[in-house]
């Protein structure tokens, strides 16, 4: 993959505390993960209600209406969070394109790089995520 020659997004991303290399390292997680999300989301749209969840019900004494009943809801949750990460890690690759990718979008301040690592979406600080977390 050709690297971006791009002076000022690297001196951004230096800011941030990245070199191109873990830059480079984090893109393909973050662009592995959006793969895999997106066979995942496709699932969720082609064959809604043909996933196999039997085991989740364990396939023992349900009625049929409450098995799919939990199926539809088991789809829902992961169809939302399969979304919200996709959400998130569109949002992590822009910011990546931007040059503004590993700072936190509340005070500006650089990501510890454990932290890209552990979350390559995550787009506050610890202290702002948490400011975040208790608001919501
Ligand atoms: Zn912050």
């Amino acid at each position: 993959m050709a690297t971006s020659p791009l002076d000022s997004t690297s001196t951004r991303h230096e800011r941030a505390g990245l070199t191109s290399a873990q830059l480079d390292a984090l893109r393909k997680l973050l662009e592995t993960d959006r793969a895999t999300l997106s066979g995942h989301a496709l699932v969720f749209v082609d064959e809604h209600g043909q996933i196999d969840l039997t085991s989740a019900t364990h396939g023992q004494g349900e009625t049929e209406h409450t098995a799919i009943d939990i199926e539809r809801r088991v789809n829902d949750v992961l169809e939302a969070n399969t979304r919200d990460a996709l959400a998130e890690i569109t949002s992590a690759l822009r910011r990546m394109d931007e040059g503004r990718y590993g700072l936190c979008q509340d005070c500006g301040s650089p990501l510890p790089g454990e932290r890209l690592v552990a979350m390559p979406a995550a787009r506050f600080c610890v202290g702002c995520q948490t400011r975040h977390d208790i608001r919501r």
